[in-house]
């Protein structure tokens, strides 16, 4: 299956991509995390990237739709991709619909991760990530089993995401309602939109996700 979670800075998106890689072999594709990797590398558009990242603003549609491109391509994606972080606009979505076509591929379902505002700022203040493996984590929410042991590769080292702070996040949310927010309507009339409650447990949240899934027609 292949897939789209959407929702705003903090909603869930990487967690929940993570859960269901892990019990669905599904690949997450977040447009965050290779950013991140090209900016880290180094890379040109790294290097175009970084500045609009750390004021919240999105990167220009053709870099990411070019990056999305190349990558749904590779052949791990065959056994099904949840797209995180991808598309953010509607000339993204329209581009994704013409790639897919091109490359005899479809969209199975597109899932909002409903979070009310104040939650998504408690979440995305208190995110950390071990600086070795990624492994993603929250002060309060999903702490380290050892305090300052990442649990999966036993790291001692953790980063916070520069653009995971109060005046950048501000600029983030109003991108999401502006920019993002209109990508819902463009799916829901393709009957492809379902709406799960982000707010609950993040295992309940998974638990609403695979409900949507079983549902979906393969
Ligand atoms: P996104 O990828 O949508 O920006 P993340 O999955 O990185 O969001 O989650 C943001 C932070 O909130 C992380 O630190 C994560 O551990 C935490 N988190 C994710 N889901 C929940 C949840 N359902 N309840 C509480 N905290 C959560
Ligand atoms: P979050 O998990 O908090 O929603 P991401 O990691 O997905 O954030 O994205 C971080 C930043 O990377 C965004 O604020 C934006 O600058 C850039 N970015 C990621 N994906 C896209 C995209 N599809 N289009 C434009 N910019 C993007
Ligand atoms: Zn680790």
């Amino acid at each position: 299956m292949n897939i789209i979670l959407i929702g705003p800075p903090g909603a869930g998106k990487g967690t929940q991509s993570h859960f269901l890689e892990e019990k669905h072999g599904m690949i997450q594709l977040s447009t965050g995390d290779m950013l991140r990797t090209a900016i880290k590398h180094e890379e040109p558009v790294g290097l175009e990237a970084q500045s609009l990242m750390a004021a919240g603003k999105l990167v220009p549609d053709d870099l990411m739709v070019r990056m999305i491109e190349a990558r749904i391509a590779k052949p791990d994606c065959a056994r099904g991709f949840i797209l995180d972080g991808f598309p953010r606009t509607v000339p993204q979505a329209e581009a994704l619909d013409k790639m897919l076509v091109a490359q005899g591929k479809k969209l199975d379902a597109v899932i909002e991760l409903k979070v009310d505002e104040a939650a998504l700022i408690a979440r995305v203040s208190g995110r950390f990530a071990c600086a070795n493996c990624g492994a993603s984590y929250h002060d309060t929410y999903m702490p380290t089993t050892k305090p300052n042991v990442c649990d999966a590769c036993g790291g001692k080292e953790f980063t916070r995401r520069p653009d995971d702070n109060a005046e950048t996040m501000k600029a983030r949310l109003e991108v999401f309602r502006i920019q993002t927010a209109p990508i819902l309507p463009y799916y829901q009339a393709k009957g492809l939109l379902k709406v799960v409650d982000g707010m609950a447990d993040m295992h309940d949240v998974t638990k609403a996700i695979e409900a949507v899934l079983n549902q979906t027609p393969a």
